[in-house]
């Protein structure tokens, strides 16, 4: 039943809902744009997308209204993602709505940085926590290969541009693929140490489907801390990351770099994963792969009070059972997650929907 507008209910800001598994709610990715201005192979290989409607983008109001009532549920992170999210006009608007939510503590962007000198400092003036930086490369030939943008040094300077405006602890995460850029360890390493940032390792994923994922061109953790340690010398792993509901496991080479690895093919993490997503159009995902999402935005512009949508989330929260990676990790024998015409048919099953 459709309860009236109102101010957010107490009873579930006064108890916030765990899932199936007893895992909490705390962290949101939302996903601003489901664009890009890149075409990463491993996330937008193809020429041509299904975009989502443009009148169902959630508007910077609606996004702060719903951020609210996650507020009210627990979630006390926020990362904002894409698609490219910076190519979201006025971003740093909806930070500062952001920013100014009772209980969000934490307030992240994932970005591939091209367009970060343009709107670093107004972001952060804007109250935005941390920045990561996708950089899966240190070779302009061999992003243009391979991401079919020539804007490497856009991104280099999007990095020194957050640095100055003040952002501390960037990270700069990089997808290692077999025979793409697994010969860049060190260099990546040595490079974020230079810019003192924090390098993070990421397996490559089988998520979306047009990239042709193989298990063959996934480099493990297990391979990256092998090869690490036969150039460095003994890796010791740091409390702070193993184990905790933050993706990334941190080590430490001996002269004291830190870096991270998200394993997230060979070693998946859902037993302490405490994040839901929410794409472009409004549709709440409890899992990565999960094969669909909530509709918020049809019930958000019929007009929906905060208690009806609180409701209708913490349920579904509520009744979280995904654990979509740690289920693909037991495959026999697995490939792509989706064939083409999959998600032709349902853009909102791509990653860069989902928000990565
Ligand atoms: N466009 C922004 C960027 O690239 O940082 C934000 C969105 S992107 C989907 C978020 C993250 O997902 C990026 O760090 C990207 O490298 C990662 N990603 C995309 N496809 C992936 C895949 N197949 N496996 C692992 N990580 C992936
Ligand atoms: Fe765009 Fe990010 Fe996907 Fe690359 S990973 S295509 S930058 S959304
Ligand atoms: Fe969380 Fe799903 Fe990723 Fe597992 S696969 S860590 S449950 S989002």
């Amino acid at each position: 039943m459709a309860l009236p507008p109102g101010p957010s209910p107490g009873r579930r800001a006064a108890e916030p809902p765990s899932d199936v598994h007893g895992r909490p709610f705390r962290s949101l990715r939302i996903s601003v744009t489901d664009r890009c201005n890149m075409r990463c192979r491993y996330c937008m290989p193809e020429d041509e997308y299904v975009w989502l409607p443009r009148g169902s983008i959630l508007t910077f109001e609606e996004i702060d209204r719903l951020a609210g009532i996650f507020a009210g549920l627990g979630v006390t992170k926020l990362r904002l993602t894409g698609g490219e999210p910076l190519l979201r006009h006025d971003l740093p608007e909806l930070v500062k709505l952001l920013a100014g939510r009772a209980g969000i503590d934490e307030l992240a962007l994932t970005t591939n940085g091209i367009l970060l000198g343009e709107s670093a400092a107004s972001l952060r003036a804007a109250g935005l926590t941390r920045v990561t930086i996708s950089l899966d490369t240190l070779r302009p030939e061999r992003m243009e290969a391979f991401a079919r943008s020539k804007r490497h040094a856009d991104v280099i300077a999007g990095l020194r541009a957050a640095r100055a405006a003040g952002f501390t602890g960037i990270k700069l995460n990089t997808v290692v693929i077999r025979g793409f850029n697994d010969d860049e360890l060190e260099p990546l390493i040595e490079f974020g140490r230079a810019e003192g940032c924090e390098v993070r390792f990421i397996e490559y994923m089988d998520v979306g489907g047009a990239n042709g994922w193989r298990p063959e061109d996934v480099v493990s953790r297990r391979e990256i801390l092998d090869r690490l340690g036969r150039r460095y010398g003994a890796i010791s792993e740091r409390p702070d990351g193993a184990g905790g509901s933050a993706p990334a496991d941190r080590f430490a080479l001996p002269d004291g770099t830190v870096f991270g690895i998200i394993a997230s093919t060979t070693e998946p993490f859902c037993r302490s994963c405490d994040r839901g997503r929410l794409t472009a159009d409004g549709h709440f995902l409890l899992c990565l792969y999960a094969e669909r999402g909530l509709d918020l935005l049809t019930p958000l512009r019929a007009g929906a009070g905060d208690a009806e949508l609180t409701e209708l989330l913490g349920d579904a929260w509520a009744a979280r059972e995904d654990r979509g990676a740690e289920d693909r990790a037991r495959l026999a024998d697995r490939g792509a997650l989706y064939q083409l015409q999959a998600l032709r048919a349902d853009p909102r099953k791509e990653m860069h929907t989902r928000g990565g």
